[in-house]
């Protein structure tokens, strides 16, 4: 029987539970400290599992502020139909600066270029443009260093600009045992101190990643931005504050065969058989961003079994050995990524056999992939990049 969301599309799709990521919503905000709250971090579209529905999801929980890395992220967000503030965290461009004006977009400063842009549009526009200050603590790589304070006193002193919050990033927040965290949130208090003696400073902070949030590390009255832990995944290196997985990512047997023992599978013909086997094909590929370095390491779930990926992953197939499975056939039920009953094969799980972390695993998943909404109070919705052939069909 099949699972697949519509027989017009392949049956490989990345099942989003909106009802999960707001009870892990809930369950971030039990770990913050009183005044505190969550801003969503919904960068490269949620990671992969959809920023416009994810957003949706965070308006209708009232989180106070959503945050993305480009300024085109947030503008997705906003014909999305979500009007919550939006942090946009990058890199800015005078275009998007400009376009930014009046559609509750918040503009992360991220060095003095982007503060000399924005304070220029703001007083060649005649607006007064809202702005998160970014320093940095050690991270080295966006945020104004010490150097730049002097500079930041000097044009945020005419009121072009709205400070609403200061804020910097931790570099090793997943890692307890680094005292660097620590180096980074004193240096964080000294910058802020330099700014007050300058006469700036600003109703609201932020620091917190996922990592440091589970960690508790967020400074009461201070806002965490939260994006892996809403997830589900697990932010810490070495850690079990995991939350409930929001993704699963299936499919379906599409052929099974028989091979003698001492067979080849795949390109390269890494894999021989070692006795008579039965091999499963599935669509499913590294263009889909099933990594190729699980090729031959791999596991999949199959009647909650976890079953090994033979062979190398080619573009658009995967082989499964399910000999000791002699019952299954086209058609059966797969997980690639996700729960199958009491079973798992998490991102976490993907990321370290290829090297990686649960973040990349979940981005790599392509556009190819059709991603299935369920929950959230309306009924099941599909995005796909194929969604214009759909309506062509009777
Ligand atoms: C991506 C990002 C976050 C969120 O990090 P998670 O580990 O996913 O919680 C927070 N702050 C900044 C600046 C980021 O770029």
């Amino acid at each position: 029987m099949s699972t697949a969301p519509d027989a017009i599309y392949r049956p490989t799709f990345a099942e989003i539970d909106l009802d999960a990521y707001a009870r892990n919503l809930a369950a971030i905000r039990q770990l913050l400290p009183p005044g505190s709250d969550v801003m969503a971090v919904l960068k490269a579209d949620g990671y992969g599992h959809g920023a416009v529905e994810l957003a949706r999801v965070c308006e209708r929980e009232q989180v106070p502020m959503l945050a993305v890395a480009l300024f085109e992220e947030a503008l997705e967000i906003r014909r999305g139909g979500v009007a919550l503030p939006i942090l946009t965290l990058g890199a800015l461009t005078h275009d998007q600066v400009k376009r930014s004006l009046g559609d509750n977009f918040i503009l992360g400063i991220t060095g003095p270029e982007s503060l000399r842009l924005v304070h220029q549009v703001a007083t060649a526009e005649g607006k007064v443009i809202p702005i998160h200050l970014k320093l940095d603590s050690g991270m080295g790589r966006m945020g104004l260093a010490v150097d730049d304070l002097d500079l930041a006193a000097a044009l945020l002193g005419d009121g072009r600009l709205d400070l609403q919050a200061i804020y910097t990033h931790y570099a090793n927040a997943s890692d307890p045992s680094d005292p660097f965290t620590t180096f980074q949130q004193q240096r964080f208090d000294e910058m802020r101190n330099i700014l007050m003696r300058a006469g700036v400073s600003a109703p609201l902070h932020h620091s917190a990643n996922s990592a440091a949030t589970v960690r508790r590390l967020v400074a009461p009255g201070d806002m965490a931005r939260v994006g892996l832990s809403l997830l589900g995944a697990e932010p810490l290196d070495a850690g079990t504050t995991r939350l409930e997985p929001v993704l699963r990512w299936a499919t379906e047997i599409v052929r099974v065969k028989q091979l003698a023992a001492n067979e080849a599978i795949g390109y390269g013909t890494t894999y021989r058989t070692s006795r008579p086997s039965r091999i499963a094909t599935l669509p499913v590929g590294y263009a889909d961003g099933y990594d190729r370095l699980l090729s031959n390491r791999g596991e999949v779930l199959i009647r909650g079994r976890r079953v090994p990926v033979v062979g190398r992953v080619s573009m658009d197939l995967v082989t499964v050995d399910v000999t000791d499975l002699p019952e299954v056939a086209s058609g059966e039920p797969v997980v690639l990524l996700g729960r199958d009953g009491i079973v798992e094969i998490s991102a976490e799980e993907h990321a370290e056999k290829t090297g990686t972390i649960p973040y990349e695993v979940f981005c790599r998943i392509s556009a190819r992939v059709p991603r299935v909404y369920r929950g959230g109070g309306a009924p099941l919705r599909i995005r796909s990049r194929f969604a214009c052939f759909v309506s062509e069909v009777p």
